[in-house]
């Protein structure tokens, strides 16, 4: 019998074109597809007929899976024989469990292989014209959530104080106010350029343009994944996509 195996796939941020060949390759010779909330229906689509299609995330009123549920799931396919591929946005290893979720195939004999893919921040920077470092001026990136488990605002932001870090922010579109003042509490500059992206990479994407001071405000409200992006850098972000509307706007 082959090695069971499952390939934890970055489908980037969206649209298939920001995919890695390698993705669609994966995608394209699945037997089983695992794919979450985020992922398009042009990714979907790719696989071939006759592969099992189950969606992992929140479906038509329905809660997403539990993580054990999940990987049970994974193991039972794999071993069934079939080519495995759990499809995630963005990026696997960014916010997407891909550490819990080799440790456990491998715990149970079987391999594993990762297929990186275009994360959030990187979308974003790339669509808007903003870089994530810049020479002179921000010289690291913190990739950060601003959530904790229990689904509260994560308290030590220390870090932020450090005006040379640029940070982007997943997770954090519902709480973008209280997350913009824990940084000015930590020592942030209160005029900081600081945007929001939602839906990067994808044609309906759309920017807020503000300040830590300012950004939570106009933030009032959003219909798709939400990266915020906080440093000097997000002073060089362009304008609006296409409809020119901010994402919402109270003032
Ligand atoms: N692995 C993903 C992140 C998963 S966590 C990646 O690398 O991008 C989910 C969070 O990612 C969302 O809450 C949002 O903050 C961010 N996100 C994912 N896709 C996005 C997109 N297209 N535009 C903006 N933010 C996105």
């Amino acid at each position: 019998m082959p090695d069971a195996q499952v390939l934890l796939v970055g489908a980037g941020p969206g649209p298939v074109d920001l995919m890695t060949l390698r993705a669609v390759r994966a995608v394209e010779s699945a037997q089983a597809l695992l794919y979450d909330a985020l992922i398009s229906e042009e990714a979907v689509a790719l696989a071939p007929a006759g592969c099992v299609r189950i969606q992992t995330g929140k479906r038509a009123g329905k809660p997403s899976m539990h993580q054990d549920e999940i990987n049970r799931l994974m193991l039972r396919l794999a071993r069934k024989g079939l080519r495995v591929v759990r499809l995630k946005g963005g990026d696997p290893s960014v916010f997407g469990r891909v550490g819990e979720e080799s440790a456990f195939l491998r715990e149970h004999g079987v391999s594993v292989e990762v297929v990186p893919g275009v994360t959030a921040a990187c979308a974003a920077a790339a669509q808007f014209g903003f870089p994530l470092t810049h020479r002179g001026e921000a010289r690291r990136v913190v990739f950060t959530t601003a959530r904790l488990e229990a689904g509260k605002l994560s308290a030590d932001w220390s870090a932020a104080a450090d005006p040379e870090a640029t940070f982007a922010v997943y997770m954090g579109g519902e709480m973008a106010g209280a997350l913009c003042e824990r940084m000015i509490a930590a020592g942030r500059a209160p005029g900081t350029p600081a945007v929001a992206v939602e839906q990067a990479g994808g044609a309906n994407a759309r920017i807020c343009h503000g300040t830590l001071e300012t950004l939570g405000a106009r933030l009032s409200g959003h219909g798709g994944p939400v990266v915020i992006v906080v440093g000097e850098v997000a002073a060089q972000a362009q304008g609006a996509a296409a409809d020119e509307a901010p994402i919402a706007r109270t003032a």
